[in-house]
């Protein structure tokens, strides 16, 4: 069977953040907004921030592989995003790093994003139903490994990953915060989007966006 492939390079994973800031910019306020509701505020600010310092860092530098986009995005959120979320998406990236082997396939993406996001489960304790980013994240995951498994195309494959982690942000809103900030006002967190869901959703979903504009190469023909 002939399948599309596509090689995700380093210009790929400087494309992925610079449309993650553009599409933060874009959402800046109702981060605010939904961390005004159920946390400090600041979590539209501070990742909007963070993620043009990311820009800049990797604008300024120009890296060479994949790995080291990852690894100098999340050191950079992790110095410059303060808060519970700088050091989660901090370590998601950096783990994510770490665990990649170029060439990237859509599968070895998909392993390396799931051992990111389990860095995060790890570092904050959180599972999925405590109404943090883990309930974007851990669906996200899921999803990129069944779109793997079933030999769904990249670009397919990341537009579903960005609706399970719509989906889950979604999901959030009933829940009652059980870590972070939003875990103090107890059953007063029910009724809000999670703020870091809905970051996290936007993170993925720039995959697709991203991936749209790629162009597909036929694979071992
Ligand atoms: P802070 O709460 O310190 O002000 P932010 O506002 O930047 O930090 O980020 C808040 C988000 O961080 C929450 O909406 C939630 O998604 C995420 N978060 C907080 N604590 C945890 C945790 N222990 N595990 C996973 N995610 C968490
Ligand atoms: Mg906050």
């Amino acid at each position: 069977m002939e399948h599309l492939d596509i090689t995700l390079d380093t210009a790929f994973f400087v494309a992925w953040f610079e449309d993650v800031a553009r599409t933060v910019r874009l959402h800046r306020d109702r981060l605010i907004e939904l961390d005004a509701a159920i946390g400090d505020a600041d979590h539209g600010a501070n990742l909007d921030r963070g993620l043009s310092e990311v820009r800049a860092a990797l604008a300024g530098w120009p890296p060479t592989s994949p790995i080291q986009v990852l690894v100098s995005a999340g050191t950079t959120l992790i110095r410059r995003v303060g808060g519970a979320s700088g050091p989660l998406y901090g370590s998601l990236f950096r783990s994510m790093g770490k665990a990649l082997e170029p060439p990237v396939t859509l599968a070895g993406f998909a392993a390396a994003f799931d051992a990111g996001v389990v860095a995060v489960e790890r570092l904050g304790k959180a599972a999925p139903g405590d109404k943090t980013m883990v309930d974007a994240l851990v669906p996200a995951a899921r999803a990129l490994a069944l779109a793997v498994r079933d030999g769904v195309a990249a670009p397919e494959a990341f537009a579903l990953a960005g609706r399970a982690a719509e989906d889950g942000a979604r999901a959030t809103v009933p829940l009652q915060a059980r870590k972070g900030r939003a875990s103090y006002l107890g059953g007063r967190s029910v009724g809000h989007e999670d703020p870091g869901a809905a970051s996290s959703a936007l993170i993925v979903g720039s995959l697709a966006t991203v991936a749209s504009g790629l162009r597909q190469v036929p694979g071992d023909t």
